[in-house]
């Protein structure tokens, strides 16, 4: 059974002060959660300090994304390296990285290389637009998300693939548990066993995001093929996100 995982997407959010008080309140409650791993995702220019904070702690640092090239002439980028040291994870694919920064599953595929190659671990997010729900397409762009973001990657090793349907993202409606295992269990999960000849089961862990709460947590991470959440909003309340955390890591231990 993989360890759990609660990862908080800080966004856009947090000035470097105010992201240096949230890690503190963060830590103060997550370090005595035990039983699944705690990543928070503040924005760039606080990864360093935020670092700082996080440690000696179990609290693990991720970014909101990054560039594939090592370096170079890309102005105002990222580069693996630069996170490397820094950070253990890197979110990758985001749906507003996609929506508004028109990244594709070419891109996405790039990145993920590139995170493996910096010894990062990506958390690569899939999910679909409302649009392609209504016109019953969910499972062919998830698939093909999943298929695109791993295509050439013969090892999946230590990887993180977040379900986002795109319309429960900051919405206040998050998917039914029901949905949530029709797309992992019945769509993402396939998906890699037909891609891989090892259970992937066993090394790739699934995480549910859109719109997590403590009060709807529980439900998700009682399901099979969720290994934990995603959370946006919520992780920027540190009350939220450690409860969110506690309640991962008791119905994954049957609690
Ligand atoms: C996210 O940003 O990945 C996310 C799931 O946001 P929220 O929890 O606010 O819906």
């Amino acid at each position: 059974m993989p360890v759990p995982i609660v990862a908080g997407n800080w966004k856009m959010h947090t000035s470097v002060t105010e992201g240096l008080r949230l890690a503190l309140e963060l830590v103060e409650g997550l370090d005595g959660v035990s039983g699944v791993e705690k990543v928070i995702c503040p924005p760039f220019v606080s990864l360093e300090a935020v670092a700082g904070v996080l440690r000696g702690t179990s609290v693990k640092l991720g970014a909101q994304n990054m560039h594939h090239e090592v370096q170079g002439a890309y102005t105002g980028e990222v580069a693996p390296g630069m996170l490397a040291g820094l950070c253990e994870y890197v979110l990758l694919g985001h749906s507003e990285r996609r929506s508004h920064f028109a990244e594709t599953d070419e891109a996405v595929n790039l990145k993920v290389k590139a995170a493996f190659r910096a010894g990062l671990c990506p958390i690569v997010c899939v999910g679909e637009t409302l649009e392609q729900r209504e016109s019953g397409k969910a499972a062919e762009v998830v698939a093909g998300q999943v298929r695109g973001a791993l295509r050439g990657l013969h090892n999946i090793m230590d990887l993180v693939i977040a379900y986002e349907p795109v319309w429960a993202i900051g919405t206040g409606v998050a998917a039914t548990p029901e949905t949530a295992s029709e797309v992992m269990g019945g769509v993402i999960l396939p998906t890699l066993q037909e891609m891989y000849t090892r259970d992937p089961a066993a090394q790739v862990r699934l995480l549910y995001g859109g719109s997590v709460s403590p009060g709807n947590v529980e439900s998700f991470a009682r399901l099979e093929s969720v290994h934990g959440a995603l959370v946006g909003g919520a992780s920027l309340r540190p009350d939220q996100f450690v409860e969110i955390a506690r309640i991962v890591v008791g119905a994954k231990s049957g609690g």
